[in-house]
């Protein structure tokens, strides 16, 4: 695996379990619908989809609502806290995945006030098995990793990552923080308004609403790749670092799977042609190019994706 040659965690790192809730125990269901989810990829990852919401006019696919019944998500982290205190602990893929989470909202800490001149607030990411209940509705592993911005969490069933490597084409580890860390972008995108803005310019202007949601979610791969530079700068509460190293390898890992997940790659894997109307998160070569951005220059305020020109209009 690429553990040899690719990324350490530092197992000398304190995990800070209480950023995730771990909900796998339970199922999940009912519940109002307060929000937008915003998934990683466009148009159903897999393809197997059952039931599909078309949600206002953002194109947001994937999110069943199932309005009521089920059984609650109530969260229980004896099982993880206990895991991540072991000596092996960053062998683990859950404790290597809180880590990741702790790395990534460690560098909004520091950075979202430098870059913005605003605090960065904690988000918690709810690890589910399945089905989860949101403050965005009840959803199902179908749609993949989202944030919800009206409960200010992170969603991901971990199982996504064997899709990723098996079904999608993004084996590498390094896709695991790439994903947070895109999902962390939108979190912080919630913080500075752009969000809220971007939902106001789509109601306002229904026919551009596919490409204002491509801009968001480019904004955010920028943001993940702003966060991948600024990695291993990243401490624990004691200012122990979290990574020990990161590679080229892994940079080129999260490229990698950024295009991957890119529209058009996924149309095409679903067995359909390609059509740019439909795109809602921009095509692998944009969503490669804004990674790219933000890790090459390390400053998330040059992931401006809604400056005129910015975005290709025209594909
Ligand atoms: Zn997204």
């Amino acid at each position: 695996m690429a553990q040899e040659d690719g990324m350490e965690l530092n197992e000398n790192a304190e995990i800070d379990t209480s950023q995730v809730e771990d909900a796998r125990g339970s199922g999940g269901g009912g519940g109002g619908f307060g929000g937008l989810p915003i998934p990683i990829g466009g148009g159903g990852l897999t393809g197997i989809i059952i039931t599909v919401l078309l949600v206002l006019v953002g194109g947001y696919f994937g999110v069943n609502n199932l309005g009521g019944g089920g059984s609650s998500s109530t969260s229980d982290n004896g099982k993880i806290n206990s895991e991540c205190k072991q000596g092996d602990a960053t062998k683990q893929l859950d404790c290597r995945n809180v880590l990741y989470i702790n790395s990534i909202q460690a560098y909004w800490a520091t950075e979202l006030p430098k870059a913005f001149g605003k605090q960065y607030e904690k988000s918690v990411t709810k690890i589910f098995a399945n089905r989860v209940n949101t403050g965005c509705g009840a959803a199902d592993s179908g749609v993949g990793p989202f944030y919800c911005p009206a409960d200010d969490k992170v969603y991901i069933d971990l199982t996504f990552y064997q899709l990723l490597a098996k079904q999608l084409g993004a084996p590498g580890e390094f896709a695991q923080p790439y994903v947070l860390a895109h999902e962390y972008g939108h979190h912080v995108q919630d913080l500075l308004g752009t969000e809220a803005k971007m939902r106001r310019a789509q109601q306002s202007d229904p026919d551009s609403a596919n490409l204002q949601s491509v801009r968001l979610e480019l904004q955010a791969d920028c943001y993940a790749g702003a966060w991948a530079k600024g990695a291993t700068g990243t401490t624990d509460a004691k200012g122990n670092k979290i990574f020990k190293s990161l590679t080229d390898e892994d940079i080129q890992e999260g490229i990698q799977t950024a295009g991957q997940i890119g529209d058009d790659t996924l149309q095409q894997r679903n067995g359909g042609t390609v059509n740019p109307a439909e795109f809602t998160h921009g095509t692998s070569a944009d969503r490669q190019k804004w990674f790219r951005t933000g890790y090459d220059s390390g400053d998330p305020t040059k992931c401006d994706t809604f400056a005129p020109g910015a975005v290709n209009e025209g594909d």
